[in-house]
């Protein structure tokens, strides 16, 4: 390179004094207003840009917001989809969020001026929504929910676990492990396939902690089996002063029309279940959380455990929990009522304006899933659009990346679990893929 050439290289601290930069910076924060322009210099230098352009193309380069996480279409057909976030939020809680997000009211009684208990608001809801719950806690996640649970009650102690319900969520990670990390001992009863009522019985002495049922979420046994149900085992631990405490996964606070095999919240209580324990950002629909409901005597142990200190959830979680709860319905609910009629529609209606822009498209039947270990073996009818298979990947890397799957030689595109205000998004995704080969 000649120093004419460097000489012509602008400055940082000059462009960094440009009003439309210095504004970008209060914005998004120096650091990454400076990355850009030393990669726009870089440009420069190489004489792949003009340096009167410079301002302009530190501005094209900026990312839209401080952090590196971007919205994605998830166009997989997997509801509550885990590498994408779980359940999406609805727009109320979204707001919610936003509302909570600077100084906020969460632990203080704006009437006394004095300390108040912290997230009321979102318990209330809970348990509203959960009337056989006389008490409810919310922690980080279910896997906090299951390692307080394992702490209060069962640390030096047994807990009392069917060998068919030893799971392993996903990722590596395995309950049995969680559970005795916190040091409480796991008494596994009966076999892979089959567990009677005796052997609970059997195990249940001076060391029993808890008996424990944690559903299997991302599986199922079939075949020459036996499990035994809460509503069974409640009345044989009655009066023995062990807690039954059943893990349901998937946070369902009713029983669903769509999904008959899950376990939901209402009804395990019912059933008997001391305490019951959920994800709130599964079929609930709502963010990252751990819900543990039941008798107010567990739960209070639980809440006065030195470890739910470090377990609690911050206010924007209570804020979106809270709208999740009280708000309309949330985005996985929404996914999961949406009928085969209305799916193949939007699926024709892309497929008519993408082959009218000359992109080979067609709207084709396929199946979705719950997804985020729930109902593992319920596919739910839908429907799709259909690619040419090279354009999978130009989605996924696009200004809006957009998430399908490579299937019998297709790109599919599932609409079930893209929000229907999100189609005009997806086909101008697909257009600017196919314009880019045109
Ligand atoms: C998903 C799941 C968990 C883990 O929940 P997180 O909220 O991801 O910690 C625990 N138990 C069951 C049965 C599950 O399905």
């Amino acid at each position: 390179m000649t120093t004419d050439q460097r000489r012509q290289v602008p400055r940082t601290d000059t462009l960094l004094a440009d009003p439309r930069l210095a504004g970008a910076g209060e914005r998004l924060g120096r650091v990454l207003v400076k990355a850009a322009v030393q990669r726009v210099q870089q440009r420069i230098r190489v004489g792949e840009l003009a340096p009167e352009d410079a301002v302009d193309a530190v501005l094209a380069d900026l990312p839209p917001v401080a952090g590196s996480l971007r919205p994605v279409l998830n166009a997989t057909g997997v509801v509550v989809h885990t590498n994408l976030g779980r359940a999406p939020l609805s727009a109320a809680a979204v707001e919610a969020v936003l509302a909570a997000s600077g100084t906020t009211d969460v632990e203080l009684d704006l009437r006394t001026g004095r300390r108040g208990p912290r997230g009321e608001a979102a318990i209330a809801a809970l348990l509203e929504a959960v009337p056989a719950a006389e008490a409810a806690l919310v922690v980080n996640n279910c896997a906090a929910a299951l390692a307080l649970v394992a702490t209060a009650l069962g640390q030096g102690r047994e807990l009392v676990l069917a060998r068919g319900e030893l799971v392993e969520i996903g990722d590596g990670f395995r309950i049995p492990e969680l559970l005795e990390s916190t040091g409480a001992r796991l008494r596994e009863v009966g076999t892979t396939n089959r567990v009677a009522l005796a052997d609970y019985r059997d195990a249940l002495g001076p060391a029993t902690g808890a008996v424990l049922k944690v559903h299997p979420s991302n599986f199922v046994v079939r075949g020459f089996t036996r499990a035994v149900e809460v509503g069974e085992l409640a009345p044989a631990l009655r009066g023995t002063g062990v807690p039954l405490v059943a893990d349901v996964g998937s946070g369902l606070l009713r029983p669903h029309p769509v999904l008959p095999d899950e376990p939901d919240l209402q009804t395990t209580l019912a059933a008997g279940a001391d305490l019951v324990l959920a994800s709130g950002d599964k079929l609930l629909g709502g963010p990252q959380a751990g819900l543990v409901l039941g008798r107010a005597e567990l739960v209070q142990r639980l809440r006065r455990h030195p470890l739910y200190r470090a377990f609690r959830v911050d206010k924007t979680t209570l804020a979106a929990l809270e709208a999740t709860l009280r708000g309309p319905l949330p985005p996985v609910q929404r996914m999961l009522a949406a009928d085969v009629a209305g799916l193949r529609e939007r699926a024709r209606a892309l497929a008519a304006r993408l082959v009218a822009a000359g992109v080979a498209a067609a709207a084709v039947d396929a199946d979705s899933r719950v997804g985020g270990g729930g109902a593992p073996e319920h596919p739910l009818p839908g429907a799709a659009v259909s690619l040419p298979p090279e354009f999978a990947e130009p989605l996924r890397l696009g200004g809006t990346p957009v998430v399908g799957y490579v299937e019998d030689g297709r790109t599919l595109l599932n609409l079930r679990s893209v929000p229907p205000d999100a189609d005009d998004s997806l086909a101008d995704a697909v257009l600017e893929v196919a314009r880019r080969w045109t």
